[in-house]
């Protein structure tokens, strides 16, 4: 029997309270998740399941995130409106659509070309002037637009790599996944303060890792 079809509000509403339900609770969040759609980051077979809270696969092998997890990455970030955030890991580019709705100006970057390009389109589409996506190998961070008020890695690393620790301002946040991929991750916050770096962990998660190089585009 078909499930009887569902209304965009409905769906939305839903969404919401997924997010919510799962302890993204920070209204400047919620009001950023609700006027990005995700739905045109997810092309293909699988865009019929993008208000559902689940990581989808997307182009050259790799995955968009789950909705809560962007939400609480987000969240944990405590982006200033002045702020200039740089995303390692673009992927689908619908995390750096919600970062760019809370910061000043977005710098993300992906090792593979396609995606980088696919996100760009999007967007163009949507009006995300603030957004700058970058190929390139971002373990290495960016130096030319260093230093930056909050880092977000969406690819797990097995430490928080160096380079992005020096490249983040006095005051600011990190957010990446840490551990052995395949195995148990934790979401790590790190602070940097005028002592040095605070860290604290927050839930497990499960990242596409964090690799060398640029990547074979498929
Ligand atoms: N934030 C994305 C999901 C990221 S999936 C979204 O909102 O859809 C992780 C991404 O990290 C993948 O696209 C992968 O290509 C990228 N990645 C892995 N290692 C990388 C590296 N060293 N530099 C840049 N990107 C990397």
């Amino acid at each position: 029997m078909n499930e009887p079809a569902q209304s965009d509000a409905e769906r939305k509403m839903q969404f919401l309270y997924a997010l919510r339900s799962k302890g993204v609770t920070d209204a400047r969040v919620l009001n950023a998740m609700e006027a990005v759609d995700r739905g045109p980051f997810i092309r293909g077979l699988f865009a019929e399941r993008a208000y559902e809270d689940m990581p989808l696969p997307i182009a050259c092998g790799q995955t968009i995130s789950q909705p809560s997890v962007v939400g609480l990455m987000t969240q944990a970030l405590q982006i200033n409106p002045r702020d200039k955030v740089l995303e390692i890991g673009t992927g689908s580019g619908y995390q750096a659509a919600i970062l760019s709705k809370l910061a000043r100006r977005v710098y993300t970057i992906d090792r593979h070309r396609r995606l980088v390009r696919e996100a760009r389109e999007i967007f163009d589409t949507l009006d995300l002037n603030n957004i700058t996506a970058i190929t390139a190998d971002g373990s290495h961070g960016l130096s030319e637009q260093a230093p930056f008020d909050r880092i977000i890695v969406t690819a797990a690393a097995e430490d928080p790599p160096g380079p992005l620790l020096a490249q983040l301002k006095v005051g600011g946040i990190m957010v990446v996944p840490v551990g052995q991929s395949d195995t148990v991750q934790h979401l790590i916050r790190v602070r940097k303060t005028a002592d040095g770096l605070e860290y604290d962990e927050m839930r497990a998660v499960r990242f596409v890792p964090l690799l060398e190089g640029l990547g074979k585009d498929t």
